[in-house]
């Protein structure tokens, strides 16, 4: 075993082959991701939002006790995990993003000693009744692993509801291997019925609760309190980002959470939060011209509001593609309030240009079509451009700038 290790070792150290050396490692010797899992203190984070983020913070918190292996763009399946681990060579900790749909599985192969749950929603329109397979397939996995140290969004009922074990009303929703965080959820609509009983959850404030059985918002551990962290002992943490947003200071509540199940003390984590900059990415800001621009990606609906709340009041750029990696269908569009954008000028472009103008357009967004990146260039004054756009559309623009650049 350990020469197939030190094989795959050598094949994912060459170039950015590592998903390929991880998935031919894991064809050798399927039990690889365990082998090179024992002996590490291991924390996964997955969710639909948020991961790759939370996992860079994360790890960052982490390496307050040593050096922590992690898969920090994106390559977020067993392949992936199984590269990352053994290209790191040996180290004490590792902290994975795990993709939702393989969470039980990596658990199952990496034995963790902490689970993150971030939010469950839908990435896509068609898949709006797999969250809810999502929630049960994170529950009965997690039913198989009680040692398992849980951190968990108490905002998001379905993510409440996957963390709590089942058949033991004497544990109630508050489960002593489970600590709660709230980073705040915008977006409802993927948990308006109760994943327990199909009943209304009805919501007050940051409160809410099934109208026909208990499940309800925990009492929450780690709290975003204007610009920093309260801890579960009552003390607030100022937290300093380089990423934009209340989003991202949740994201950082998630970390801090997640190292103190380590061990670290969020005193000695908060100040190397700052160090993450931006993510495969996301976030990145470029200078062109005399204009500051930053690249948000918005995946789904959820992300869509996050990047509104992200994003400066300054001129911005919305692409849009539908792609399939982006889902084909737009109808999705309909779904997002784009009202937090008006009063700022609004520039649209992308190969689904068309379906946003008349979005924008039910919506009393005023806007104006662009057909490049270098169009909306010349269309703004100096000074910040904002950027939302979906997946290839990202990928587009980033293209686009690496070229001019
Ligand atoms: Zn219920």
């Amino acid at each position: 075993m350990s020469r197939t290790a030190a094989a795959l070792s050598r094949a994912a150290g060459r170039g950015d082959g590592s998903v390929i050396g991880g998935w031919i490692g894991l064809k050798i010797d399927p039990d690889l991701l365990a082998h090179l899992s024992a002996g590490r203190a291991i924390a996964l984070v997955s969710g639909t939002n948020g991961k790759t983020t939370t996992t860079r913070l994360t790890s960052a918190a982490v390496g307050v006790l040593g050096r922590v292996a992690t898969n920090s763009f994106g390559a977020n399946m067993p392949s992936g995990h199984t590269s990352a681990l053994a290209k790191a060579g040996s180290t004490p900790y590792a902290v994975l993003e795990v993709d939702e749909h393989y969470l039980a599985q990596v658990l199952e192969a990496t034995e963790p000693h902490v689970v993150a749950l971030l939010n469950l929603s839908r990435d896509q329109l068609d898949r709006a009744k797999e969250v809810a397979m999502m929630a049960q397939l994170w529950r009965a996995a997690l039913v198989r692993h009680t040692d398992v140290r849980v951190v968990a969004n108490a905002d998001d009922p379905l993510v409440v509801w996957a963390a709590t074990p089942p058949g033991d009303p004497a544990r109630g929703i508050n489960p002593p291997h489970v600590t709660w965080f709230s980073a705040g959820q915008r977006w409802h609509d993927d948990s308006w019925v109760c994943p327990e009983c199909g009943s209304t959850i009805q919501r007050s404030g940051e409160q809410w609760w099934c109208t026909g059985c208990p499940l309800r918002r925990p009492e929450p551990h780690w709290v975003v309190e204007d610009e920093g962290v309260l801890d579960p002992t009552g003390a607030w943490h100022k937290v300093s980002l380089q990423l934009p947003g209340k989003v991202n200071l949740g994201n950082a509540a998630t970390a801090l959470a997640v190292a103190a199940e380590f061990g670290v003390r969020p005193v000695d984590a908060v100040s190397r939060l700052g160090i993450v900059t931006s993510v495969a990415g996301r976030y990145a800001q470029v200078d062109k011209d005399g204009r500051n621009i930053r690249l948000l990606l918005a995946k789904n609906p959820a992300s869509w509001l996050e990047a509104f709340d992200m994003a400066d009041d300054a001129p911005t750029l919305l692409s849009i593609n539908a792609r399939d990696p982006d889902g084909l269908d737009t109808s999705w569009l309909y779904d997002v309030d784009f009202a937090p954008l008006r009063g700022r000028q609004v520039l649209i472009t992308g190969d689904r240009a068309y379906d946003l103008a008349v979005r924008l357009d039910v919506n009393d967004v005023p806007f104006q079509h662009v057909r490049t990146f270098d169009d909306a260039l010349r269309s703004v004054p100096p000074g910040r451009l904002e950027v939302i756009a979906n997946y290839t559309a990202f990928q587009d623009i980033r293209a686009e700038l690496d070229r001019v650049i």
